[in-house]
């Protein structure tokens, strides 16, 4: 069994340590819950005010130009390429997640249009359960979305499927799927691929150019930490450009957005993509946020990422055998950046955790899931917050009827 001594000394040799100074953290929390909202770091800090006091109080207008307001969404998509393995010109960042999903899905659908089956997996996040048949009755054809078990996708996979649409990393979970095997099989009967990378993007490595991804895209609050409601991004491999339409333009995707033309005509590239004005303080905010990635490797993230939730793993089956069921998959290639407990008063037994301060999260109907973050996660950390865990189901901390009622965001 692993020591609190052991994970003292593993933190001493670690890489990461300058890293975690960048966050600002609470003294006596310990923070599992960045894959749900990522901490505050410096740079963004920096940056939101460099934005806010600097670009706009001074600069005014002007900075649309002068500080390159205008183009912050391509710059931004580039400095976030190296996380997702795309290359330079194929991210966007803007919008909301499920915003960007709904313009590849509605874009998709109109380059296959003789085949009539979207695929999707049946426990998905919701909201792109929402979007995908949202944008299915909008086609103006018939399209059926099936949701089904993503066990039995090859089962699926014929040639009437236009688009396979699947999240890489399982929200509640954990369990990592196969990108390359499956982009390979969705590939060989002609459909395209969407991966949405909501739990995956600064979470674990990834590589959409050598899987040969068609479509993705992801969240700039979870791992990534842009804030709260931080724009998301979008990557559309270089084969779709000016193949893949956008469904809902505005007027900053057009190919000259100031001679404010009355009729339509795309931009090139990404921007063909944009809708609206970019949100610029937002976009300053995670622009600060990534700034500490280019101190690492997404290799390096993983290898500590994978030695933290092995770590919670063999803590939680040496002191609490037997009380929680495992729903996250053992095995590394497998596994995302986070860990799943599964609880029958799971409610509670976050809840307890929060007051003792260590923080995940519950997710309906008993889960419990625990984040792990290398860029400011400690060993010991991880030692202490299951030494809490223990503590509250040793003492049934977890079933004080406070618990019994739930708060609107678990
Ligand atoms: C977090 C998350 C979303 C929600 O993203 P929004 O930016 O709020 O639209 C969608 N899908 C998955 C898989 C998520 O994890």
């Amino acid at each position: 069994m692993t020591t609190r001594d052991e994970c003292l000394a593993l933190d001493a040799n670690d890489p990461f340590a300058p890293l975690r100074d960048e966050f600002i953290l609470r003294d006596g929390e310990i923070y599992l819950d960045g894959n749900s909202l990522g901490p505050v770091s410096k740079g963004l800090q920096r940056r939101v005010s460099e934005v806010i006091d600097g670009e706009w109080a001074q600069g005014l207008v002007r900075s649309w130009n002068a500080a390159g307001w205008m183009d912050a969404p391509l710059v931004l998509g580039n400095r976030l390429a190296p996380l997702i393995g795309a290359l330079e010109d194929e991210v966007l960042v803007a919008d909301t997640l499920t915003l960007l999903l709904a313009k590849i899905i509605g874009g998709s659908l109109e380059l296959r249009p003789e085949r009539h089956v979207v695929i999707t997996d049946a426990v998905n996040f919701h909201s792109d359960l929402y979007i995908v048949a949202a944008m299915a009755r909008l086609a103006g054809r018939d399209i059926i979305v099936k949701t089904i078990d993503r066990d039995t996708l090859d089962d699926h996979l014929d040639d009437d499927v236009a688009l396979v649409m699947l999240t890489h990393v399982d929200f509640r979970t954990g369990e990592m799927l196969d990108m390359a095997g499956i982009t390979t099989a969705v590939h060989s009967v002609g459909a395209l691929m969407l991966w949405d990378l909501a739990h995956s993007v600064g979470a674990v490595t990834l590589d959409v150019t050598e899987t040969d991804v068609d479509f993705a895209a992801g969240c700039g609050y979870k791992y990534l930490n842009g804030g709260p409601g931080a724009p998301a991004f979008m990557y559309v491999a270089s084969r779709w450009h000016g193949v893949l339409r956008n469904p809902l333009p505005g007027w900053l995707a057009h190919a000259r957005p100031f001679d404010f033309e009355s009729t339509y005509e795309t931009a090139g590239g990404m921007r063909a993509y944009v809708t609206s004005s970019p949100s610029v303080i937002a976009l300053g905010a995670l622009d600060g946020a990534l700034e500490v990635w280019a101190r690492t490797t997404m290799a390096d993230v993983r290898v500590k990422s994978l030695a933290l939730t092995d770590l919670f793993v063999a803590l939680v089956d040496d002191f609490l055998p037997g009380v929680f069921e495992l729903l996250t998959p053992r095995d590394h290639d497998r596994r995302g950046s986070q860990v799943a407990l599964r609880h029958a008063d799971g409610y509670g037994v976050i809840q307890a955790l929060i007051e003792r301060g260590v923080i995940g999260d519950f997710r309906a109907p008993d889960i419990c899931r625990f984040g792990f973050t290398p860029l400011y996660l400690r060993y010991v950390d991880v030692y202490d917050a299951v030494q809490v865990l223990a503590d509250v189901m040793t003492s049934g901390a977890y079933l004080d009827g406070r618990f019994s009622a739930r708060l609107a965001v678990t």
